[in-house]
């Protein structure tokens, strides 16, 4: 259920329907609008009885929310969310790109990549510490010693770092550095671990999950915002499909949708999606051109030589190219970066 204040509301009667929500076992959120605050209320198993908030003054009107997402959703929340990142906003209209290596592998690399980045005007660095395997006999990352290259590239270039976090172990770590943690898409059903981000204050990138539907993402997403913590961006990276030709399917329709049915930003990964190098830049572009709200890309200085992900990543200047294009694009969208 869904209360939405009177546009007048005072924030005692907003507070007072609060502790009215709690007092009958159930959690309130917040919601605030433009126009007016709404609370919605997680915590039930059935239809929560309107009965209850038809004393509390301040309150315009009661609405059952029939998603089994509810937090995640439009129909909850109609206006868009804008996750701001210290001073760059995602979802406000500008297209952000996020770039870098699947693995952070030594100073030199990570360093060199970097300086491309932020020259580009890119204000967001990726780069795995923690790496999720399919084999275990490939390179895992550098852990920790690759979090402190990371602490050492954002003093450097005042860039934003997005890395993963692979479990709940080494998530207090991984949160310390990261200004943005990604959840990557083996993950995006480790209850514990979205349970554990659902907890922190620190944006959260979410993968979809290579065979996970849309509302499973969504579900998955609701997990952080009934826990509180509402900055979450959702990120397309393709799925699996019958196609071979490709690593994965990008599903470029998911853009739309997921900003249609709900109201946070939209990542898209075309690196992961094809997995394919010289197929990048067009799916990038694609993506911007169907509304999502970032783009990320891996960038490697020696794509032949990397650690990981080599086919799919660009070289310094087939991301330099690209970034120029990008910055067209936002400016065709009607905010430049
Ligand atoms: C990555 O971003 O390098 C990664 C492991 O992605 P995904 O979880 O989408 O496979
Ligand atoms: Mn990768």
């Amino acid at each position: 259920m869904l209360i939405l204040m009177q546009k007048n509301a005072t924030k005692e009667q907003i507070d007072a329907v609060c502790r009215r929500i709690v007092e009958i076992g159930y959690q309130p959120h917040q919601i605030p609008g433009s126009m007016r605050v709404a609370i919605g209320i997680t915590g039930n198993e059935g239809a929560v009885s309107t009965e209850h908030f038809m004393q509390p003054e301040g309150v315009a009107d009661c609405v059952p929310v029939s998603n089994a997402y509810k937090l995640v959703s439009r129909e909850v929340k109609p206006e868009p969310t804008i996750v701001r990142v210290g001073d760059v906003s995602i979802g406000d209209g500008h297209l952000q790109i996020i770039a870098g290596p699947c693995s952070v592998e030594s100073k030199d690399q990570i360093f060199r990549t970097a300086e491309v980045v932020a020259k580009s005007g890119s204000k967001m660095l990726r780069g795995g510490a923690f790496k999720p395997r399919t084999s275990p006999y490939a390179f895992q990352g550098m852990k920790q010693d690759g979090l402190r290259l990371l602490e050492q590239v954002r003093e450097a270039f005042g860039l934003k770092i997005v890395t993963e976090v692979k479990d709940s172990e080494t998530l207090d770590e991984v949160a310390e550095v990261a200004d943005v943690i990604q959840i990557g898409a083996r993950n995006m059903q480790n209850f514990s671990l979205l349970e554990a981000c659902g907890r922190l204050r620190k944006p959260v990138l979410l993968k979809r999950g290579m065979m996970a539907t849309l509302k499973e993402l969504f579900m998955a997403a609701e997990y952080l915002l009934s826990l509180g913590n509402y900055d979450v961006i959702l990120c397309e990276r393709g799925i699996r499909s019958f196609e071979t030709m490709t690593r994965n399917t990008f599903d470029i329709s998911a853009i739309p949708l997921i900003k249609r049915h709900t109201h946070l930003p939209v990542v898209a990964d075309p690196s992961h999606g094809v997995g394919i190098s010289w197929a990048v830049p067009a799916m990038a572009k694609a993506s911007g051109v169907a509304g999502a709200d970032a783009v990320m890309v891996e960038v490697h200085p020696q794509p032949d030589h990397a650690l990981s992900d080599g086919q799919q990543s660009l070289t310094l200047a087939e991301y330099e190219k690209l970034a120029k294009q990008m910055n067209e694009l936002a400016a065709w969208r009607g905010k430049s970066n």
